[in-house]
């Protein structure tokens, strides 16, 4: 476990019980009192961090509503980070929903108003020509892994401009918390390009710049000032776009892949997560990926970042790129996406097939057949009865994956997709449903969170000192994730493990990314002896180190 910090003998009395990343608060035994000048600092009774947990939860779980539990969170991050990771990690389902999706959102709606403290580092249009120096102000040079978002589409919530830095937080914590990263590696950044929503314009509390969204050449500049500079000032940094606006997310992408150390969480790692789903699904059915044919609603970053890696999966069992893409519909909001429409957007190009026009998803169920269908389209509701009983009648163990966020914005509900199917659906949601007994069987419906994917592959990236993220690394993390899915977990229809397990499937995530790493010559460093081992090795684990 690797828990040691930077000159960590340095700090004493009141200025350490201000650090968050060396703070005990009562749990300082009476040793380290005497030896680092802390007596009288602090009530005498010294506590274990057991008892310090008994109180954060029944003070977290006595609060009102879940944003007030999100700010005390927050405020406990912010004094004594150790603690807030054991709360957090020991009670990863309770805190998943709190700390990161759907509360994170409300707290990012309401960012001004909550402001206690500044976490993060923003970068500004008006910094162009010093993003190095902003990025050298940050205090630990040790950052290894970077989330930024320029707040433009924050969650399903839209434009929030700076109030967005609630996700980069949020997803570093879960980085460390799902798969021990180090606090001190991870660096959330905000960009502030401007806003075009008019409540935060008009809102004397917001926090970044008060003028419409800056685009075109300068923003690309201050993008590419930005990549550049994270590279020079943190060697072998990873860093991770987060919620950028689909004009600026699909081709920053393809921008920034090939020269920095980059991947997009909205669309590789929800094609991560999804394929991983797939992957169990296939365990069901006995069939292969590459006889699939996948038919989508919805056709933005999840829908086609899903499809790019079923795409490079298929590929990898042997079928050309074109002929996996064939394997791959569309439908958006103007019907299936087919050769002769015009304007279509550049992101769906490739999947633009030669096929008559179809106007609505259900007469594309009927006229395509496919294997499975996946809900990526925020419409609730829009995998209707005669949708999921006419993919009912074609498959046998018909897929059925309703993606979008939160619940109430899912293509159907768990209840929906077992019940007009028999029983045989196999379902999967973005958002979580309670189980479902239908004709006397109970099923377990499966969580498609992309927490699965994400922190496994940063730390197998972080371990590796990968130079570049390849899409051979994402589908080999949706295989590692599916593998651990128990035959039990499969029998109750359960297409991922339970949360519970995170930590372990994220330690064997990370392996694989980082052994791909290796293979693929991307590796900066020599390969160790014991990979699994040295990988362990790296993970943050939240005990407290006796600092006497
Ligand atoms: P996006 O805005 O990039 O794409 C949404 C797509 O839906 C667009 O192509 C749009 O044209 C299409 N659409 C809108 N209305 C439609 C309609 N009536 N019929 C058909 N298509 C329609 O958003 P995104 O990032 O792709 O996310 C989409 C959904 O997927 C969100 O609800 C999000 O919460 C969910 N999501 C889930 C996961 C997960 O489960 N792990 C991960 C990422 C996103």
């Amino acid at each position: 476990m690797s828990n040691a910090l930077p000159e960590d003998t340095c700090l004493r009395g009141g200025r350490l019980l201000h650090d968050p990343l060396r703070n005990k608060g009562t749990a300082f035994t009476d040793e380290e009192r005497d030896a680092l000048g802390l007596r009288g600092l602090l009530p005498p009774r010294v506590h274990t961090q057991d008892l310090q947990v008994q109180r954060v939860l029944e003070n977290v779980r006595n609060k009102p509503d879940d944003l007030d539990r999100y700010v005390r969170l927050i405020g406990l991050q912010d004094r004594n980070e150790c603690l807030f990771y054991r709360v957090v990690m020991d009670n990863i389902e309770e805190m998943m929903p709190i700390i990161y999706t759907p509360t994170v959102g409300r707290a990012c709606e309401r960012y001004g108003h909550i402001f206690t403290r500044s976490r993060g580092l923003y970068i500004s249009i008006e910094d162009r020509g010093r993003v190095a120096e902003v990025l050298r102000n940050w205090p630990h040079r040790e950052a290894r892994i970077i989330v930024v978002t320029d707040g433009e589409r924050i969650l399903g919530l839209g434009d929030l401009g700076v109030e967005g830095m609630g996700i980069p937080v949020g997803k570093l914590s879960l980085y460390t918390a799902c798969a021990g990263i180090h606090p001190i590696h991870c660096l959330p950044i905000t960009l502030d390009v401007g806003t075009n929503n008019e409540r935060l314009l008009n809102d004397e509390l917001y926090l970044g710049a008060q003028h419409r969204r800056v685009r075109g050449a300068d923003y690309d500049a201050l993008i590419e000032e930005f990549i550049e500079a994270a590279q020079e000032v943190f060697p072998n940094i990873v860093i991770q776009l987060e919620d950028f606006a689909n004009v600026n997310a699909f081709r920053l992408l393809a921008e920034y892949r090939d020269k920095a150390c980059l991947f997009d969480d909205d669309i590789q790692g929800t094609g991560g997560v999804a394929l991983a789903g797939l992957y169990s699904a296939l365990r069901i059915t006995g069939q292969r990926l590459c006889d699939q044919k996948i038919l989508f609603l919805g056709a933005g970053e999840a829908g086609i970042g899903i499809a790019d890696l079923m795409v490079a999966a298929m590929a990898d069992e042997g079928l050309s790129r074109e002929q996996a893409r064939r394997r791959c519909w569309f439908v958006d909001s103007k019907g299936l996406v087919v050769a002769s429409r015009d304007g279509l957007a550049e992101h769906k190009l490739a999947y633009a097939h030669e096929h008559a026009p179809v106007a609505d998803f259900l007469s594309a169920v009927e006229a395509l057949e496919p294997t499975a269908i996946i809900g990526v389209s925020g419409q609730p509701g829009a995998f209707t009865r005669e949708t999921v009983e006419a993919i009912a009648r074609i498959n046998e163990r018909p897929i059925v994956f309703a993606l979008s966020n939160p619940t109430s914005k899912s293509e159907c509900t768990a209840e929906q997709a077992y019940g007009w199917s028999e029983g045989r659906a196999i379902f999967a949601s973005g958002s979580p449903f309670d189980p479902v007994t239908v004709g006397g069987r109970t099923f377990v419906p499966g969580q498609g969170n992309n927490a699965y994917i994400f922190p496994g592959v940063g730390l197998g990236l972080i371990a590796s000192e990968a130079r570049r993220v390849t899409d051979e690394m994402f589908f080999q993390a949706a295989k590692t994730l599916a593998s651990e899915v128990s035959e039990e977990d499969l029998a109750l229809g359960r297409v991922y493990p339970p949360l519970t397990h995170i930590r372990e499937v994220s330690a064997l995530i990370a392996e694989a990314v980082a052994d791909a790493a290796f293979r693929s010559g991307l590796a900066r460093r020599e390969r160790p002896a014991d990979l699994r081992a040295d990988i362990k090795a790296q993970m943050f684990s939240p005990e407290y180190p006796n600092r006497a």
